[in-house]
């Protein structure tokens, strides 16, 4: 979620705000200029974290409790005594209906008093297509106010990052617009095109490498050339590199090396390649570039025919002192490829957020990516916890219903009414915890379905680490890929296999991230129904279940790998007969009770993977990218 965020240019303190002792606002005003305003003010928000809660909640309440949602729980009254009693925890599909009628063109107080400006897309998805989460333009400034907040941060570890700039490598992604004029579209596309992005502190010092038009042109293999070439031609006054994530970061080491001998000839000449079109690039990179530089296209020409590129992030920014990626989460399978490129550099992951509302600030900004945890800023929204059971795989409520799916849950009925959560201040060192939020945009004890485990408290708020998001097998970049979703491509992709007599007996999956971009990697046990010998497989027809497969996996998959390129072809290992058993042993090997043992349907297991290559018999590649277009809002 990065945003450019820290630096401060000490030339730059000169207002001030007084740092608030009561918080009578939500969101506090202070200089953010002023890095120990902005320290002091984490100290405040933190001791008086409890304090704080119940103001949230009093806030959020007092504001929306007219509104159709908590009126038909709380009949109109708005004391927080009553809350958790009365209004259930819920899922997305429990509010889905409230959303949709917003998108098409309902009044935004049937779920908030304040107007809803925009619906924000998430990666996680309902129905295929992503869920939507309402924001408005207070929400706005609540995030410009936690980003602010990261730059202090950052300056106390690292030293004179106001002597140089940072190469952040951001892009926007597709929006649409809902039958109600609304726009929907991702968290950060909403944020780098609202003018709190323009107007960020610093931005017109030109502390950063690429000018706002990159970061905002649509077409992102433009926006990715002239951010590279912009960084390239400032490399010796880069401090930090970064994405948002260590997937998009990783994306761009590709596409430098597949593009470096072209960014160089532009450097060398000092003009733009024909191909670039979009204007406001053409314009805001041929200032950069300027003028022919021989000298510097040489250098960098140098470093990038070395041999290897291990190491070649600091070859090419020598003076970079860290590189801001979010490594944790389904992020942390890309920590080894970071570290062989980076040479060394700390990976800094500085914040923990999501398209329903921001939580947290990583508070040691260089410690191990293993050993990171956020601390959650009480006044970003009203939080509760679900404690989770210690192997941190099954809700303990969803026993039951054997941990499978969220669906599951809920169609149990009045279960979620009954949860029982705990306040943010009163969870426990060690424990697990699933995240629910009340925001002050309409969501009220909404389940974001991530799962945290606290390490410790900065004065009275806790402070998790990212343990996994609830029900997700297989991510590459945003997308995130459920069991559910899963089994019902792999019933697709088999159907023309069906008829010709074949029975597939298991499968399993793999995220294979060892080149980039990752793909996903499913192993099919495939038998005839008459005996065991297996046919030689048809390639046409197994390539056809390969695209099966992509074309029913949901929408932000497809996005990825058809508009973004971050995932590469859907890979389809079918292996022999015997294989799952091999597998099944060796998971009872580790601990597995034999009894209770299902096939994992993603293994993470260098022994498992091998004990299904070794079994491998066939291996397919989708040929043909998935269908993808900006979903569209049913009215
Ligand atoms: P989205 O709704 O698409 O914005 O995605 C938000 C989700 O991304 C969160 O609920 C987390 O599951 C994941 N996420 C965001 N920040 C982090 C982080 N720092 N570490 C791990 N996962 C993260």
């Amino acid at each position: 979620m990065t945003c450019c965020s820290a630096t401060t240019n000490s030339y730059l303190k000169h207002t001030f705000y007084p740092c608030l002792p009561k918080f009578p606002k939500m969101v506090p005003t202070y200089d953010p200029n002023d890095d120990e305003a902005g320290l002091k003010l984490l100290e405040d928000l933190t001791t008086n974290a409890h304090h704080i809660q119940q103001q949230v909640l009093e806030e959020i309440l007092k504001k929306n409790a007219q509104t159709e949602y908590l009126r038909g729980f709380l009949n109109g009254r708005s004391d927080k005594e009553i809350f958790k009693e009365k209004v259930p925890v819920v899922n997305y599909e429990d509010i889905k209906a409230y959303i949709e009628r917003i998108a098409n063109g309902e009044p935004s107080n049937i779920i908030s008093s304040q107007p809803i400006i925009e619906l924000l897309t998430s990666s996680g998805t309902s129905g295929g297509l992503p869920k939507m989460m309402p924001s408005t333009a207070e929400e706005l400034d609540r995030k410009t106010f936690f980003y602010n907040l990261l730059v202090p941060v950052m300056n106390k570890y690292v030293d004179e990052l106001d002597k140089g700039k940072g190469m952040y490598l951001l892009f926007i992604k597709p929006e649409i617009s809902t039958p109600s004029g609304l726009m929907a579209r991702p968290v950060l596309t909403s944020y780098y095109k609202s003018s709190n992005f323009r107007n960020r502190p610093f931005n017109r010092y030109n502390v950063y490498t690429s000018p706002d038009e990159t970061i905002l042109c649509p077409d992102s293999k433009q926006s990715m050339y002239c951010q590279l070439l912009c960084g390239l031609v400032q490399r010796h006054e880069v401090l930090r590199v970064g994405a948002v994530f260590a997937s998009a970061f990783l994306r761009a080491i590709k596409f430098l090396e597949d593009n470096w001998e072209e960014l160089c000839s532009n450097i060398r000449k000092g003009c733009l390649s024909d191909w670039i079109t979009d204007p406001g690039c053409r314009t805001s990179v041929s200032s950069i570039l300027g003028k022919p530089y021989p000298e510097l296209s040489e250098l960098i020409e140098c470093e990038c025919r070395g041999k290897s590129w291990e190491g070649i992030i600091r070859k090419l920014w020598p003076k970079t002192k860290y590189i801001e990626v979010i490594v944790t989460g389904s992020m942390a399978q890309y920590i080894p490829t970071l570290e062989f490129y980076s040479g060394g550099l700390p990976l800094v992951s500085t914040m923990y957020a999501s398209s329903e509302c921001y939580f947290g600030i990583n508070f040691k900004p260089l410690s191990k990516p293993s050993d990171v945890s956020y601390t959650i800023l009480p006044n970003m929204a009203y939080f509760e916890f679900i404690p989770v059971e210690k192997d941190h795989e099954q809700v303990v409520h969803n026993v039951q219903c054997n941990g499978n799916s969220d669906q599951n849950c809920t169609s149990k009925g009045n279960e979620e009414e009954n949860l029982e959560t705990v306040d943010l201040v009163d969870v426990k060192l060690g424990h697990y915890y699933e995240l629910v939020v009340t925001t002050f945009t309409g969501l009220y004890r909404y389940r974001v379905g991530d799962i945290l485990m606290v390490t410790g408290f900065y004065n009275k708020a806790p402070q998790f680490r990212f343990v996994h998001r609830r029900n997700v097998v297989l991510s590459i970049d945003t997308d995130k890929t459920n069991e559910e979703d899963l089994l019902n491509a792999v019933k697709n992709a088999y159907t023309p296999l069906k008829p010709l007599g074949f029975l597939l007996t298991e499968y399993t999956s793999f995220a294979d991230t060892s080149s980039i971009p990752g793909h996903y990697v499913l192993f099919w046990e495939l038998k005839m129904k008459d005996n065991s010998d297996l046919p030689e497989l048809d390639r046409n027809l197994m390539e056809q279940c390969c695209s099966i497969l992509e074309e029913s996996l949901d929408s932000v998959y497809r996005r990825c790998r058809k508009k973004d390129n971050s995932i590469g072809p859907l890979e389809l290992r079918v292996v022999k007969h015997g294989a799952f058993d091999a597998l099944m042993d060796f998971c009872v090997s580790q601990g597995s009770s034999v009894n209770q043992y299902k096939t994992p349907r993603c293994i993470k297991s260098e022994e498992a993977l091998k004990i299904l290559d070794s079994r491998v018999v066939g291996k397919f590649f989708s040929e043909k990218t998935p269908f993808w277009e900006p979903f569209k809002i049913e009215t």
